[in-house]
């Protein structure tokens, strides 16, 4: 039973971080948490930061939204959630480091290249895809294609943190930095984005 297994797993959390080191989430309370990191990933199931990175409670702050997007800074009613976690996390945490985690394989990057198979049933995922509308090649054809968009929606999404104009800020007086990475799940690797187009190993 999959509920069943979650609440086996939190027995197994509560007893190495509340019964082996009482102490832990003491002070994440009564200090509050300090992660110097945000991390932007995708809700795909097998792409979660804290199990891939090996991180801590109190480690990473994360958002993730359909392909680790993040849309522009348009300060309006509307309900940008992406946004105000970046905003929460920027001006309140002041975070040192914001990962855009792209991810090989990804449903919502499929969506965008080939269309939703039930389109005209679905109401929000073209709409939000289409924040990265021209990261796509239509050159490219197939599995070439979608791994390739995958690449060019995290430069995107890297563009885009940098119409917040506090995120901007920041990035330009040294105090924040900005990364993209991608997890290939095929491969096993983790690829950073570097200056151009190119995207280095970073497990050697
Ligand atoms: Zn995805």
């Amino acid at each position: 039973m999959p509920i069943d297994r979650l609440i086996a797993g939190f027995k197994s959390f509560r007893e190495t971080y509340y019964e082996e080191q009482p102490d832990f989430y003491r002070s994440l309370v009564e200090k509050g948490q300090k992660p110097d990191v945000m991390v932007i990933a995708c809700s795909d199931s097998r792409v979660n930061p804290s199990i891939i990175a090996k991180a801590e409670p109190g480690e990473l702050f994360i958002v993730r939204n359909v392909a680790n997007l993040v849309p522009p800074y348009e300060p309006d009613s509307h309900y940008h959630g992406t946004s105000a976690a970046i905003e929460f996390a920027v001006r309140d945490l002041n975070v040192e480091h914001i990962i855009v985690l792209g991810h090989s394989h990804c449903g919502g990057i499929r969506c965008l290249c080939e269309g939703h198979e039930d389109a005209k049933n679905r109401e929000f995922i073209d709409g939000w895809m289409s924040i990265v509308e021209q990261a796509r090649d239509d050159s490219l054809k197939g599995e070439a294609q979608l791994r390739n968009v995958e690449r060019e929606a995290v430069k995107i999404s890297l563009d885009n943190l940098l119409t917040f104009p506090w995120v901007k800020r920041r990035v330009e007086n040294g105090r924040l930095k900005l990364h993209g990475w991608l997890f290939d799940l095929e491969a096993g690797e983790l690829l950073a984005h570097e200056a151009g187009d190119s995207w280095k190993t970073m497990t050697g």
